[in-house]
């Protein structure tokens, strides 16, 4: 590329940007100047040629027409996904097959040789990797009963002269090796993860920067791509784990998408002939699917720290996981709940199978068409009122049975079928001992109760009275700021203890069971 084209970039600032970014980039001391109109025609050239480039490459996946994914036939209409699924099958058969190879050489010997550097796919991209956990034996709910650690505050392990501080040079490098996990999935850090090697500080600071440089662009790539076309497709890799599921015979065909989400896409599909073992038991494939693909942009999902950061649950093993499992995660969090809720006989999707990022679950609605939103049917008031006490009921059994807090209720995530209200969208739920946990149940509350209060239910609580029905605490305040306050204080007080006796024994009487807040 020429020096313009570069400086050119999207990311150029005033000067050029992989300069000052890129860790291995020259000093800042020359600078390559560039005219306006360089700029201008450079971006307009670069315009022109994916201009071009579209219309030589039709969008990967437009799903709204016609049958999605079908046995026979797998959208043969698109040369360059087909080519992609081949590649990607290839690919995969090629790395096997090295890896036969460099056992067969190496056998016992105690040197041997590696073959990593001729695989196809990277080991960071891969998704077939060994650590792989599909969680789909929810007879371990891995969050229920891990209790909380608290970590000592001192800082340096060891004793007398064997002691190492936090700051000692090779356990900061190995650290600054593995913290490289934490950059965004498709920042691709190479073998170092794997191996003994030590990142300064400086060395590391600066691929840090880098790393959250490219991850902002990439931001910025998406979005373009969100834009276009490409709204309701998803990437290769998810289109093949699909593609496999139809192979498999457990969906027979998947008909298309009903809902993009900025988190997630809902596919609808009809079920397969497999009989599947769930939980123990075997089952037949419900007649009609829902496929929630979570999506494996990271920037969606950032905003949703603050609910798996502080989730306890979570904690030991958020620190450990690359974005990529993080996201995994949303997806097993959403089947352990809402197999906590149909243990509850909460009416809900039931879960069918869990493929990395992609929930497959019961389909709420017919024929393909999905059972409306609470917010979008018009409901007699004797069904309005039915609906206000079944929602009532059931967010007191989330609570207390199932010991959680939906923390997204609202008439956009209930469905109206059968008569009845529907529980969905259940990624987000925590456990009531969640440091925020009772302020998402009283925005749930408010939701819920304003809801129905427009909605002509003259028997509907308001906000705080339907708060204390479903926690079971007694929280007298009459206005919303001092509720609120005692909220916080109670959230404040459940995190003292915590961290006071790094155990939840003492909050939970017995295991399962919500907290009580009695001190
Ligand atoms: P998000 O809101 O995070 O994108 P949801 O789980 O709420 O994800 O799903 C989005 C939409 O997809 C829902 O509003 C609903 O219309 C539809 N949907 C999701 N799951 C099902 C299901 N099991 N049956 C029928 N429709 C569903
Ligand atoms: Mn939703």
């Amino acid at each position: 590329m020429d020096p313009v084209g570069v400086a050119a970039a999207p990311e150029a600032g005033p000067g050029p940007a992989w300069q000052s970014k890129c860790p291995w980039g020259a000093p800042n001391t020359t600078s390559i100047s560039c005219s306006l109109a360089d700029v201008m025609s450079e971006q307009l050239a670069k315009e022109l040629q994916l201009e071009e480039e579209n219309a030589a490459f039709p969008e990967v996946v437009a799903v709204a027409e016609g049958p999605f994914i079908t046995g026979e036939n797998t959208d043969t209409s698109s040369d360059l996904m087909l080519a992609q699924m081949l590649q990607m099958e290839f690919d995969r058969e090629y790395d096997a097959q090295l890896r036969r190879e460099e056992r067969k050489i190496n056998g016992d010997s105690k040197v041997s040789i590696s073959f990593e550097n001729y695989r196809k796919v990277h080991p960071y991209d891969s998704d077939s990797s060994e650590d792989e956990v599909d969680w789909q034996d929810t007879r371990h709910d891995p969050y229920r009963a891990d209790k909380p650690t608290t970590t000592p505050r001192k800082g340096f392990i060891g004793k007398g002269k064997d002691i190492t501080t936090k700051h000692d040079e090779v356990v900061c490098g190995r650290k600054n090796t593995a913290r490289m996990e934490n950059f965004a999935p498709e920042f691709q850090v190479g073998d170092g993860i794997g191996m003994d090697l030590k990142l300064s500080n400086q060395v590391f600071n600066a691929l840090k920067q880098h790393a959250y440089s490219e991850e902002r662009r990439s931001a910025r790539l998406h979005e373009k791509k969100e834009h276009s076309t490409a709204e309701k497709a998803v990437d290769p890799k998810t289109r093949l784990l699909l593609y496999k599921m139809v192979n498999a015979g457990m969906l027979e065909t998947i008909t298309g998408c009903i809902s993009t989400g900025k988190e997630s896409v809902v596919f609808h599909a009809y079920g397969g002939k497999l009989v599947y073992y769930f939980a123990t038991e075997d089952k037949v494939m419900p007649p009609e699917c829902a496929i929630k693909v979570f999506k494996t942009t990271l920037n969606e999902f950032k905003n949703r720290d603050k609910y798996i950061k502080d989730d306890y649950r979570f904690k030991d093993r958020f620190s450990k996981l690359n974005p990529r499992k993080i996201i995994r995660m949303w997806a097993e969090k959403e089947m352990h709940n809402l197999t906590r809720m149909q243990n509850a006989g909460i009416p809900c999707p039931q879960v069918v199978i869990l493929k990395k990022h992609i929930l497959v679950m019961s389909f709420i609605g017919q024929d393909q068409v999905p059972a409306p939103k609470l917010k979008d049917v018009t409901l007699s008031s004797e069904d309005m009122k039915k609906a206000y006490y079944q929602i009532l009921n059931m967010m007191q059994q989330l609570y207390k049975e199932c010991n959680l807090i939906h923390a997204d209720l609202s008439e956009y995530n209930m469905l109206w079928h059968d008569r009845k209200v529907w529980l969905i969208d259940v990624s987000q739920s925590v456990e009531p001992t969640h440091p925020h946990g009772l302020e998402f149940l009283f925005r749930d509350c408010r939701n819920v109760s304003q809801f129905f209060q427009k909605g002509g239910v003259v028997e509907a609580l308001n906000e705080r009275e339907l708060f204390n029905a479903v926690s079971g605490l007694n929280i007298t305040a009459d206005n919303e700021v001092d509720f609120q306050a005692e909220i916080e204080a109670l959230e404040k007080m459940n995190e003292d203890h915590v961290q006071n006796h790094g155990k939840k024994l003492s909050m939970f009487p017995s295991d399962g069971d919500p907290p009580i807040f009695d001190e």
